[in-house]
């Protein structure tokens, strides 16, 4: 089976739930931000900016698993932030896997191992001996770290432990090059690499979540999956980048550039997400095969932000995890309160302009899954990927030149500081745009510095 059969089964048994009850709107994903401080500065990161003054702030444990308990979702995506610097993201995982939840850990990967180290020492007997010498000598671990895991855990907290209802879900922009451009730090992509593969070792499922850009190379993409494939990860969630109706009206008018020349508007996306069903087939693919029919243009979709809610610590975030028009104190008071027909695109016609080009995971894929604009075929389409066989692992991938960031190590981050002051030079705005966390946010500074990472690629290999 392509995605395991007691996670497809729950999330379907929600849907049938609600279906036969005639529920009119309910939540599928809850998207929990615990806080909004994190230890990178991605480009165009819009969370870290948007949420500037409450860095600090963060929610309690109560207020998170409430959340989870009010919304009811089947699965709660944690992010953030860097969800892994919250205090108590060990009880928030254990809550939620208490609660029969599924839980995706969206991360950066930076604390990865330390926590998978936590998790070995919390469960550590002899019988561990043969894991901890395989991660020796894949050197994912040094002597140190095994001395310490040896001597176990006395605080007394849980651990992230590897469960069928858990996922990491590592951030990966692109490969080595890009991905540390774009993160703003050199080595961070290959500390992912080496926690993917720790995390696989020890038994943990692992996702990859990417998001593409006006200037992602699609090719790289590709490549992306073959080599992550290769790593025998378990799944990868794509989805186009956001764009943001004012910052486009502001490039019309202040600066007098076609918006089309920095953002991906719907047909940008149709013809970067072309071959999103070939994909399908080749990697584990996250999302509906109708939703992927609907980024690949051939068919269309009405938004459903309602059923993927954020939660975080101003409240339930309106209309989408996105845009931000309010703030509710309750789900269900969100849903009553927002008039969800001023939102979306309808038979290509923008409900609300800053919508216009919005093609996200988190407003679209629910609607593929709850059949809001079914068509004749989609439910068995849905079965059949849903149950199909696993796309094999795709073991050429490990020839793929992952590790393209030729320059690491001897300062390309100046390379990219400087690739973002001419952006920001040549946009006449050195302020950071307000956008979105973990790949999905104004994409402006993020398409720029690709564009100036693709033509400096030619001119090194070419
Ligand atoms: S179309 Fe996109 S931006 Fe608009 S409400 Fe839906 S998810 Fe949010
Ligand atoms: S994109 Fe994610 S990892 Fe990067 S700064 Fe924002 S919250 Fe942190």
């Amino acid at each position: 089976m392509r995605f395991p059969l007691a996670l497809t089964a729950k999330i379907a048994g929600h849907i049938i739930q609600h279906k036969l009850r005639r529920t009119p709107k309910f939540a599928l994903v809850l998207q929990l931000e615990p806080l909004h401080t994190c230890n990178l500065t991605c480009t165009g990161c819009g969370r870290i900016r948007e949420y500037s003054t409450s860095l600090k702030d963060m929610m309690s444990l109560e207020d998170c698993l409430g959340a989870a308990t009010e919304c009811d979702a089947p699965m709660v995506s944690i992010c953030g932030g860097e969800p892994l610097i919250y205090p108590k993201i060990e009880e928030l995982v254990e809550g939620l896997l208490r609660q029969g939840r599924i839980v995706y850990v969206c991360t950066n990967g930076m604390f990865m191992r330390k926590k998978m180290r936590d998790y070995l020492a919390g469960v550590y007997s002899p019988a561990l001996e043969p894991k901890l010498a395989k991660l020796l000598s894949e050197k994912l671990i040094s002597d140190k770290d095994v001395e310490a895991i040896r001597k176990g855990k006395t605080d007394g907290r849980p651990t992230i432990r590897p469960s069928k209802w858990m996922y990491w879900n590592v951030h990966i922009d692109g490969l080595e090059y890009t991905h540390d451009l774009i993160v703003e730090r050199e080595g961070v992509f290959k500390e992912c690499v080496e926690a993917v593969r720790m995390a696989k070792i020890i038994g943990y499922q692992v996702a990859t979540n990417t998001t593409v850009y006006k200037e992602t190379d699609v090719r790289e993409i590709e490549q992306m999956f073959e080599f992550f494939s290769a790593l025998e990860v378990d799944g990868h969630t794509i989805s186009p980048g956001y764009e943001y109706d004012a910052a486009k009206k502001d490039m019309v008018k202040r600066l007098n550039r076609r918006p089309e020349d920095f953002f991906l508007t719907r047909q940008m996306t149709r013809e970067k997400f072309a071959k999103i069903q070939e994909w399908g087939e080749r990697f584990t693919i996250f999302g509906t095969p109708v939703y992927q029919e609907f980024l690949a243009g051939k068919r269309e979709l009405t938004c459903t932000a309602w059923a993927i809610p954020t939660r975080n610590i101003r409240g339930w975030k309106a209309p989408c995890y996105l845009m931000t028009d309010g703030h509710y104190a309750g789900y269900q008071e969100m849903l009553d309160k927002v008039d969800w027909d001023k939102y979306g695109v309808v038979d290509g016609v923008a409900r609300d302009p800053r919508c216009e080009n919005c093609m996200v995971h988190c407003g679209y894929d629910p609607s593929g899954a709850l059949g809001t604009n079914y068509q004749r075929g989609d439910n068995w389409k849905n079965f059949k990927y849903n149950f199909g066989a696993k796309p094999r692992p795709y073991y050429p991938g490990r020839s793929v030149n992952a590790f393209n960031g030729f320059s690491a190590g001897k300062g390309h981050l100046a390379e990219a500081k400087a690739a973002l002051k001419s952006a920001a030079a040549d946009n006449g705005n050195g302020a950071a745009h307000v956008g979105i966390s973990c790949g999905s946010g104004d994409p402006t500074e993020r398409d720029q510095l690709l564009a100036k990472i693709g033509s400096k690629l030619k001119v090194k290999t070419g």
